[in-house]
């Protein structure tokens, strides 16, 4: 990998950084963010080998990606943005993953799709480690108690995933939900974006989220 120079910085930067951070070759899986990009947009960083996407719509993912599964059947999709509850079983049948369970609602919903369709799909639960209104995810407060409800409900869970405030040093958010997933032992920490993903892998990042230092700036 790969042909295409922005793609190929990225990759190249997370293996620096797993370097230079002391975790292993490898341990850092790239989702490549191309929400609000189009079919012409993600051709080129599918040839150039990346196979794991996320989305943050579940109407814009059925829209984009049957078409490229059908050229590459190993594309993994995840999604990383809120769900609406009538959406669930649309996502169960669309993704690969769901990073963003945040609610009791959306635990119930998802859970009675993926028995209905006989998926199980990897699920993360998103932890609003800044307390932000305007911002999705669990208090991380809530975190025993929100994974106790998930078991009960029969949802699997892997791994948390958080977006920290615009406006802060990410650092100690990625610390807490590290220290969160460590102390419920969640193996997938999804953290870090383009601005921050090097912080996020030094911090233990399983997954981060690159969309703009890839595919460009969003309109
Ligand atoms: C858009 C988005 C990203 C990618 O953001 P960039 O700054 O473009 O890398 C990552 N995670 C989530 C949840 C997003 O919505």
């Amino acid at each position: 990998m790969s042909d295409h120079e922005a793609l190929k910085t990225v990759v190249s930067a997370i293996a620096a950084a797993e370097a230079k951070y002391g975790r292993n070759t490898g341990s850092v899986q790239l989702v490549a963010v191309s929400k609000r990009k189009e079919e012409s947009d993600i051709r080129p960083v599918l040839s150039a080998g990346q196979r794991l996407f996320g989305e943050n719509r579940v109407q814009e993912a059925m829209a984009k990606w049957p078409a490229l599964r059908a050229h590459y059947p190993d594309i993994e999709l995840h999604l990383i943005g809120p769900l609406q509850s009538n959406k669930s079983e649309e996502a169960v049948a669309t993704f690969d993953a769901i990073q963003s369970v945040d609610r009791e609602k959306i635990v119930r919903t998802l859970a009675a799709a993926m028995r209905d369709q006989g998926r199980d799909l990897p699920c993360l639960v998103q932890v609003n480690t800044g307390l932000e209104d305007q911002k999705s995810g669990i208090d991380p407060r809530q975190t025993g108690a929100f994974l106790e409800f998930c078991k009960a409900e029969g949802l699997t869970i892997d791994g948390l995933m958080c977006i920290p405030p615009q406006d802060e040093n990410p650092g100690p958010h990625f610390a807490l939900m590290r220290d969160l997933a460590e102390e419920h032992a969640l193996p997938i920490r999804s953290m870090g974006m383009s601005g921050d993903y090097e912080t996020a892998i030094q911090m233990g990042a399983t997954h981060v989220r690159v969309g703009s230092a890839i595919f460009g700036a969003r309109d």
